[in-house]
């Protein structure tokens, strides 16, 4: 078995006619083995980038690896990669067994290694018993796991997924979500996958890179990108709902530092107060994630924030509070026990151990 690590050095994407690169200098080095995922807003180049590994499209400059190979020039055919895209065209006049097969049968394979592995495949995606319907007599979630089917009987090294789920409904994304996972851990193989989701993302990846205007933000665990987001543009990108922002000032008083907004005062808690040290006096962001507020039994004058209620809505298990504190409207969830709130003052508990700081003009995190 081939090594299937995937390493990009200095590779930019120029498209043809275009004045600047969509993807500038990227360098990534995926393992072999890893699920990754490249996640960020529509256009910021995840397909593009998704699409020089596959050799859908040329790299203008700099080098790309499939293990030790070099693959610039390598026709997409001898990349041994497979693709799954949102739009999977499965051949209409054929049934489920010849869908899968087709791609097998062009290269002239054995028939009798094309069965065992039509099968195999089959098995693993719980198609066994649809092997003689017409692409019409199936579901959207079923016509989906035949168009993985027939990318994963060519055994690739490396599993090439493009927004695969995102013509099908809430619930089914949901369930195809934990199958693509399951695949993953079965064929043990490299997996990249592009989402603007960031649901998906944090559901399935091992590894997720965070993309801006083809510029990599971020790229490590799901944890990590929530616990420790490198700049305000992750730190919004992921969660859901979105980090809270709040325009604070830095304030020094009997050597402890406070964050301070409006009538607020928030002490800063002692480990993030050396990163902070510098900024007093000046503005910065904290980032408060809706479910960083504490219950009312841990209210203290150090973390007690006046706020307004002015909405909420059930989720479930929990309440979201659509809140304002200081005219900055921010998300608040609680744990959806007892009667609805009812709109009016609140005191809130901010949870200041979670509490992000951000330089205003870099807008790099400070402190977490
Ligand atoms: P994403 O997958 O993140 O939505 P893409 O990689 O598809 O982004 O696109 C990145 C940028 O490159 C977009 O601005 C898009 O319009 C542009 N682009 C994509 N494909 C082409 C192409 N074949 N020719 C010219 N520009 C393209």
């Amino acid at each position: 078995m081939i090594m299937a690590s995937i390493r990009f050095e200095n590779v930019t994407k120029t498209y043809e006619g275009a004045t600047s690169p969509v993807v500038p200098n990227l360098n990534l080095e995926i393992k072999d083995k890893e699920f990754i995922i490249l996640v960020g807003p529509s256009g910021c180049g995840k397909s593009t980038t998704l699409r020089m590994i596959a050799g859908l499209e040329s790299i203008t400059e700099g080098e790309m690896y499939i293990g030790d190979r070099l693959m610039n020039k390598v026709p997409s055919k001898d990349r041994d990669i497979a693709m799954v895209f949102q739009n999977y065209a499965l051949y209409p006049h054929m049934n489920v067994y010849k869908n899968i097969a087709f791609g097998l049968k062009l290269r002239k394979e054995d028939p009798a290694e094309i069965d065992k592995r039509v099968h195999e495949a089959a098995k693993i995606l719980d198609l066994e018993h649809l092997l003689t319907r017409k692409p019409k007599e199936l579901s959207g979630g079923q016509r989906q796991r035949v168009a993985l089917g027939r990318a994963m009987v060519r055994n690739p090294a490396v599993f090439l997924l493009d927004e695969p789920l995102s013509n099908l409904d809430a619930k089914l994304r949901a369930s195809m979500r934990t199958e693509i996972a399951k695949l993953h851990q079965r064929l043990n193989i490299t997996f990249v996958y592009v989402t603007h989701d960031q649901t998906e993302a944090m559901t399935m990846g091992d590894r997720i890179v965070v993309m801006k205007d083809g510029i990599v933000q971020q790229f490590d665990t799901p944890q990590t990108l929530y616990e420790q987001p490198v700049n305000l543009f992750v730190a919004g990108f992921i969660g859901s709902p979105q980090m809270n922002f709040l325009d604070v000032e830095i304030a020094k008083e009997g050597g402890r530092l406070y964050a301070v907004l409006g009538k607020n005062k928030l002490a800063v808690p002692e480990f993030k107060c050396d990163a902070l040290a510098k900024y007093a006096g000046k503005r910065v962001i904290m980032g408060l994630r809706p479910e960083d507020f504490l219950g009312q039994n841990m209210l203290t004058e150090d973390n007690a924030m006046d706020a307004e209620m002015n909405f909420s809505e059930l989720l479930g298990a929990d309440y979201n509070l659509y809140m304002t504190v200081s005219d900055i409207r921010i998300i608040v969830k609680i744990p959806a026990a007892g009667k609805q709130p009812e709109r009016g003052a609140y005191r809130i508990a901010a949870n200041m151990d979670h509490a992000h700081f951000f330089d205003k003009e870099t807008e790099k995190a400070i402190c977490h």
